[in-house]
């Protein structure tokens, strides 16, 4: 794709500024510093909030200058996909100031406090409690499958602060410090053996009264806008560049990730691993086999299509555009894909594939495909759920008959009160 005169000259400065001061030996933390000071971190971030107020278009030229230049960027992970969106759209400026630099630093993790064991599709109707006490509030409730609670110091938690408005409304989105004792974290164990989402008990947690983001009561608004990009995280998948993987700087960033990353160890198996299918099939002596080309075929054609739209998605994101239908229709094809790889994966393998272990197929990644691929379809919203919204918002169908939405939550009808 051509590129703009500025984007050249961005691209150039970026190169200058890393020809100066990228050192693959240079401690992590300190080149973390100098990255986040420059506005290199998120050059497309505002210049006052740690950015450089470049185009959005620009990002993946950007992206591609820092790994040609093999170094490290700003930290990824929950944080940075779905707390810097949410915090950069609704604010406050202070809370911006306070925790946006940790979250590139890589010194902050963050986890999604959202889901409830009585409500996960229907969001808007959790309970978790906040009460105002001075300038801060006290919490009190339960949050469920929390990815990543185990190691993040911020957590985004949706609390009900106001019973008497309708479910939508008495919601506050607050960044609640996780280290401390009105928190504890129970892992769950998944049927894939791994423990990488967590039971959450709040028992008088408190969180500041400057941690709310965004307004008091409109925490809807805030959270639609990580949801929102939760469904584009499919979609706004880029192709690997080249990673940096020498240096001292690099060692650090592999190891400071090592603990977090564990936790996303079985996500690419979740994604049901398609790209193993061709190697399978010749291995295991099936590649002749008409129906299993047929379904190889038909995979591989899936794939491309879904390419399609994620670049669609990245058009509409270099544009300026806010995330939108093509989030959900990613998710979609996700799931879909991988449910059809999972179940190609078995029939490649026969019996084996329900081996695990070491001296399993693939050390046992076949089998752990075909349990982790499940958890695509709930995570992040279900299938249904998606379905719904791209019927709703994007086809104009008329909305799911609703019952409780306009009256007092005090008044809604559930089985938890917290
Ligand atoms: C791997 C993984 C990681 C997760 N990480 C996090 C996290 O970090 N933070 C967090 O807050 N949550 C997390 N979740 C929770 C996830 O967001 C919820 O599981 C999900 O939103 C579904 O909610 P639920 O489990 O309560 O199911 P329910 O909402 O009870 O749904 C049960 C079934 O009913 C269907 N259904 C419900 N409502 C409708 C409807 N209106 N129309 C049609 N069908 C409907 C659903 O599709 C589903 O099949 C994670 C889940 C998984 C699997």
């Amino acid at each position: 794709m051509a590129t703009s005169p500025d984007e050249q000259t961005a691209r150039a400065e970026l190169r200058a500024w890393l020809a100066e001061w990228w050192d693959p030996d240079r401690p992590l933390a300190e080149w973390r510093r100098l990255l986040v000071e420059s506005g290199w971190a998120a050059p497309t971030w505002p210049a006052d909030c740690y950015g450089r107020g470049l185009p959005e278009a620009f990002a993946a030229g950007l992206a591609e200058e820092m790994a040609a230049a093999g170094a490290v960027g700003a930290a990824g992970g929950s944080g940075m996909a779905l707390a810097t969106p949410t915090l950069l759209r609704h604010g406050p400026e202070e809370l911006q100031g306070r925790l946006l630099r940790g979250i590139l630093t890589g010194e902050e993790r963050w986890c999604q406090l959202f889901s409830e064991p009585g409500n996960g599709s229907d969001l808007a109707g959790l309970t978790t409690r906040a009460v105002r006490d001075g300038d801060q509030w006290i919490v009190n409730g339960q949050k469920v499958w929390t990815t990543g609670a185990k190691t993040a110091s911020y957590g985004m938690l949706l609390a009900r602060t106001d019973w008497d408005a309708p479910k939508h409304r008495g919601i506050t989105y607050f960044a609640l410090p996780m280290h401390q004792d009105g928190v504890e974290v129970r892992p769950l164990r998944q049927m894939n053996n791994h423990a990488s989402f967590n039971e959450v008990f709040l028992t008088d947690a408190v969180v500041p009264h400057e941690n709310i983001v965004g307004q008091e009561g409109d925490g809807w608004a805030a959270a639609l806008t990580t949801l929102a990009h939760e469904r584009n995280l499919g979609a706004n998948r880029s192709a690997p560049g080249a990673v940096p993987t020498a240096g001292r700087t690099v060692r650090e960033a592999m190891a400071e990730d090592g603990d977090y990353l564990r936790t996303y160890s079985w996500y690419p198996q979740r994604a049901g691993r398609p790209d193993l299918l061709p190697s399978q099939a010749r291995e295991s002596g099936r590649a002749d086999d008409p129906l299993v080309r047929q379904r190889l075929a038909d995979v591989e054609i899936r794939e491309r299509v879904a390419r399609w739209n994620v670049r669609r998605a990245l058009a509409a994101r270099a544009q300026g555009q806010a995330p939108g239908p093509e989030g959900s229709l990613a998710k979609l094809t996700g799931t879909d894909i991988a449910r059809r790889s999972s179940s190609l994966h078995a029939q490649i393998a026969g019996p084996a594939a329900m081996l695990t272990g070491p001296e399993s197929l693939l050390g046992g990644v076949v089998a752990e495909i075909i349990v982790s691929v499940p958890a695509g379809s709930i995570a992040g919203g279900t299938d249904e759920v998606q379905h719904n919204i791209l019927g709703e918002r994007s086809l104009g169908l008329p909305r799911e008959p609703s019952v409780d939405a306009d009256i007092p939550f005090r008044d809604v009808k559930t089985n938890r009160r917290n």
